[in-house]
């Protein structure tokens, strides 16, 4: 991928879609296929945890999370078929989305990838996880999946402060995000970083010194989420105590800039605000503006202060594509 090829995009909106990525490392626009593999999640079954993260019930991130599982061929043909039909999609990337899609035994593992992975024009595999859920062995079958498509390993990480990770009982620490990175890179394997704004106790201050810690450690691509409480999750008990207090998009806009100034220009943002996609789950904020106008928003904040993603960091353009 060119540098220009980066830039315009940021010229454009202030930040670097994971869909120009995409567009331009395939040629066409590339269609994600939500896939629920039947895992569950070592900080909900007693193995690190119990109870979960305190804002997490799953269903809030998955539209097929907390139904029964088909087979994995399954659901690859079903998406596909429907992308196909409805947007005259070409190309597809598997997403092992729902829970922790790493926590199995590797020949358990290989099954499913290898399901997923059988289609002509599955071009991509992207696997939501943990960092303390990837042992090498896992890694190293990761890997094997490089030789022939792109491969992506997401690891939720929330925030680099390990008060604000014992807060939300995410089960690990920051310093375990860093080590699973440096497993992982050096494999050819991409990662994604998903991150939470807005965290109770975290300040403004905290929220940055985030993207400062993550943005040395030469992950590919970044998830950023607004804080929301879902129903029926430890969260929603403080809310309602008032406890806890959320942007406005208003305020969120600011932020999430702040947060991009730090990030480097050639990470992918494959995610700009978060996203509940089950009826009846969001409690709150209830933002009047869409997802839409909010990116609007996001791309007029950077236009306004003549900033963009990485501006803070000097844009080193790493050749991803490569
Ligand atoms: S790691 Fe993910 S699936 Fe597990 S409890 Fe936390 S948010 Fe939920």
């Amino acid at each position: 991928m060119s540098a220009n090829e980066l830039l315009s995009p940021i010229r454009e909106l202030g930040y670097y879609p994971f869909s120009a990525y995409l567009r331009a490392r395939y040629g066409c626009k590339v269609h994600k296929v939500s896939i629920h593999a039947g895992f569950t999640c070592p900080n909900r079954d007693g193995r690190v945890g119990v109870g979960g993260c305190t804002y997490c019930i799953n269903e809030s991130f998955s539209p097929q999370a907390g139904k029964p599982p088909r087979s994995v061929r399954e659901q690859m043909a079903d998406g596909i078929d429907y992308m196909r039909r409805r947007y005259h999609a070409r190309k597809f990337f598997a997403y092992f989305q729902a829970f922790s899609n790493t926590y199995a035994d590797v020949k358990t593992l290989r099954a499913l990838y290898d399901e997923a992975l059988e289609f002509p024009d599955v071009v991509g595999i992207s696997i939501g996880t943990r960092p303390d859920c990837v042992p090498d062995e896992v890694l190293d079958l990761v890997q094997e999946y490089t030789a022939r498509a792109e491969v992506w390993l997401e690891y939720g990480i929330q925030s680099a402060h390990d008060k604000t990770l014992r807060l939300i009982n995410r089960g690990h620490d920051f310093a375990t995000f860093k080590d699973a990175v440096a497993r992982t890179l050096p494999r050819g394997i991409r990662v994604c970083a998903h991150v939470i704004l807005g965290l109770p106790g975290e300040s403004h201050a905290d929220i940055m010194a985030t993207a400062e810690a993550i943005q040395p450690l030469g992950i590919h691509g970044i998830k950023l989420h607004h804080l929301y409480i879902a129903r029926n999750t430890a969260m929603e008990k403080d809310y309602l105590a008032g406890q806890i207090k959320l942007f406005t998009a208003e305020e969120y806009v600011p932020v999430a800039c702040d947060f991009l100034e730090r990030i480097p220009a050639d990470v992918a943002v494959q995610r700009l605000v978060g996203d509940t996609t089950s009826a009846g789950v969001l409690l709150a904020p209830s933002w009047p503006q869409t997802k839409t106008e909010v990116f609007r928003m996001i791309s007029e904040e950077f236009r306004r202060r003549g900033a963009s993603q990485g501006s803070r960091v000097g844009a080193q353009v790493r050749q991803q594509g490569q």
